[in-house]
C-alpha cells in the first residue's frame, strides 16, 4: 500500500469511526485543529494515564501538577519566547502561501496552474524572515498592551514557576521531577500532516531537576526509560529510532538533546524530545522574578541551581503513532479486513459483547454480562446485523475482545471469546470473564 494511500485511509477511518474530526467541520473546518471523537477521547486519555502512572503513580521521586494555560507575561521574556519562539519564514511572491525556511520539503506548495495543464509556475521565494509563533490574548476589560496575555506554547514554564512550591509542599529533594499534561498552542506556519503539527495540542512533560555534574548521567537514563515506555505501549521497535540533535539544532537553552522519532507514513519524524536544559530556565526566572530559586543541599551544606533533564512528548502525536501502528489490512475470505491492532490497554474498548441472535434467551444473557462488565471496562454491547460483519466493525475500532453468547452458553454458561489479532475463538467460563479481561488488558 502506498503510503499517502495508507494515511489517507486512516484519516478517513479516524472520522468514520469517531476517533478524530475536523474542528469546527460545519464551518468548513478551523485551520489545522482537531477535535477528539468517542473512541479517540478513549484512545488518547489511555496513553496520558499510560504516561502519567509511569510517571508519577509509579515512582517517588516525581510529583504532578496541573498548571494554568495563561500564565504572567514575564514567564515568556525571562523562558526566551518573546524573544526566540521564532521560525524562519519565506513567503511565495506566487502562490502566497508562507512556509518554514528550514522545512522547505515540507511545504504543501498549491502552486498555481499555468493555462497548460500539466505545467505548473514555480514558486518565488523571499528571504527568510522571522515570526513569533505565540498566540497573543488580552487579560481583563482593556485591549492594550499592558494587558496581552500568551497561550502557552510549552508546558514547561508552568513546571520551572512552581518548582519552589512544589519542592516545599511535597518534601522532595534533588534529584526529583515535575510531571504535567496539558494543552499548549502554537502559530505554526506549515501544520498538517492530519494532527501531526496543530496548532492546539497537549504535551506530556517532565522536568527531573538534578545536582550539576550529574546531568549527563540522568539524561541517559532518561532516555533509556522512554525509549522502553515506547515500546510498552506496543509500538513496534523497528518503526521508532533515535535522532541526536546537532549542535547547530539545538534551542538556545539546550546543551543536548535527542529525539525519538516514529516512520509515520509521511515519513520519520519527532514525536518526542529528551533535552538536557541546564540551569537556564530556574537561573532565567530567578534573574526575572526576583526570588531565590537555588536549592540546599543539608548534607553538603551547599547551595546549588538544579540542572534539568527534560522528556517531553506531543500527546497527539503519540497517539497519532499509535494509530499508524496499529492500522492494517488484510485479505479474509476475499475481503478486505481493516483492523485497529492496537495493545489491549491502549483500545478504546476492551470488550463488546454480542448475542449470537436476537432469540432464545441469547440478548438476556449478554445483557447481563455486559452491564457486569460495562462498570469495569469500557465495552460495547451489538446485536445489529451477522456476526462476522460485528466482528469485522470491532476489528476497525480496535476492540481486542469479541464476547458472543450462543447455544451453548445457555448450557453451560460458557461464551466464545474472539481475538481480534488472531481471529482464533475459545471458550471461557462466563462468570470468570472479568478476571479474564483483567489479565488481559494488563498485560
Ligand atoms: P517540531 O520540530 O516538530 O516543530 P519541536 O522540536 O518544536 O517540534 P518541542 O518543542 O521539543 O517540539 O515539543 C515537544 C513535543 O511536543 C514534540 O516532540 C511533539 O510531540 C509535540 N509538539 C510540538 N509542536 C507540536 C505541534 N505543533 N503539534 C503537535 N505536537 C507538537
Amino acid at each position: 500500500m502506498a503510503e499517502q494511500d495508507r494515511m489517507d485511509k486512516l484519516v478517513s477511518l479516524c472520522k468514520r469511526r469517531g476517533f478524530i474530526f475536523q474542528s469546527s467541520e460545519i464551518y468548513g473546518g478551523t485551520g489545522s485543529v482537531w477535535d477528539y471523537g468517542p473512541l479517540g477521547v478513549e484512545l488518547k486519555r489511555n496513553i496520558k494515564d499510560r504516561w502519567w502512572r509511569s510517571m508519577v503513580h509509579a515512582r517517588d521521586d516525581i510529583e504532578g501538577i496541573d498548571a494554568a494555560i495563561l500564565m504572567h507575561p514575564r514567564v515568556w521574556e525571562a523562558s526566551g519566547h518573546v524573544a526566540t519562539f521564532n521560525d524562519p519564514m519565506v513567503d511565495c511572491k506566487t502562490c502566497k502561501g508562507r512556509f518554514r525556511a528550514d522545512k522547505l520539503h515540507d511545504a504543501q506548495c498549491p502552486q498555481k496552474p499555468s493555462k497548460h495543464p500539466g505545467e505548473h509556475t514555480t514558486c518565488e521565494l523571499t528571504e527568510p524572515r522571522q515570526f513569533n509563533m505565540m498566540f497573543k490574548t488580552y487579560m481583563g476589560p482593556v485591549e492594550d498592551s499592558a494587558a496581552i496575555v500568551y497561550l502557552r506554547p510549552e508546558t514547561a514554564q508552568g513546571i520551572y514557576v512552581n518548582y519552589l512550591n512544589v519542592l516545599q509542599a511535597s518534601r522532595q529533594k534533588v534529584p526529583f521531577g515535575i510531571a504535567q499534561i496539558g494543552k499548549a498552542f502554537r502559530n505554526e506556519i506549515t501544520p498538517g500532516n492530519f494532527i501531526f503539527r496543530t496548532r492546539e495540542f497537549e504535551q506530556m512533560e517532565m522536568q527531573f531537576f538534578v545536582k550539576p555534574g550529574t546531568e549527563d548521567e540522568w539524561f541517559e537514563q532518561w532516555r533509556q526509560i522512554r525509549w522502553q515506555w515506547h515500546l510498552d505501549l506496543g509500538i513496534r521497535p523497528e518503526r521508532i529510532r533515535w535522532y541526536h540533535t546537532k549542535p547547530d539544532e539545538l534551542a538556545h537553552y539546550a546543551k543536548d538533546a535527542y529525539d525519538i522519532e516514529y516512520e509515520f507514513p509521511f515519513g520519520w519524524n519527532e514525536f518526542e524530545g529528551i533535552h538536557n536544559r541546564t540551569d537556564y530556565d530556574l537561573k532565567r526566572h530567578q534573574e526575572y522574578s526576583g526570588k531565590k530559586l537555588d536549592y540546599f543541599e543539608q548534607e553538603k551544606n551547599e547551595r546549588f541551581i538544579p540542572y534539568v533533564v527534560e522528556t517531553s512528548v506531543g500527546a497527539d502525536r503519540c497517539t497519532l503513532a499509535v494509530l499508524c501502528d496499529a492500522y492494517d489490512e488484510e485479505q479474509v475470505e476475499g475481503e478486505t479486513r481493516v483492523v485497529l491492532r492496537f495493545a489491549p490497554s491502549v483500545a478504546p474498548i476492551k470488550a463488546a459483547v454480542l448475542p449470537l441472535v436476537k432469540k432464545d434467551g441469547m440478548p438476556e444473557i449478554a445483557d447481563r454480562i455486559f452491564h457486569d462488565l460495562k462498570h469495569r471496562f469500557p465495552t460495547f454491547y451489538d446485536d445489529g446485523g451477522a456476526v462476522g460483519r460485528r466482528y469485522r466493525r470491532q476489528d476497525e475500532a480496535g476492540t481486542p475482545f469479541c464476547i458472543t453468547v450462543d447455544g451453548t452458553t445457555k448450557e453451560d454458561g460458557t461464551v466464545t471469546i474472539r481475538h481480534r489479532d488472531s481471529m482464533q475463538q475459545e471458550r471461557v467460563d462466563g462468570s470468570k470473564l472479568g478476571a479474564w479481561l483483567d489479565e488481559k488488558i494488563r498485560s
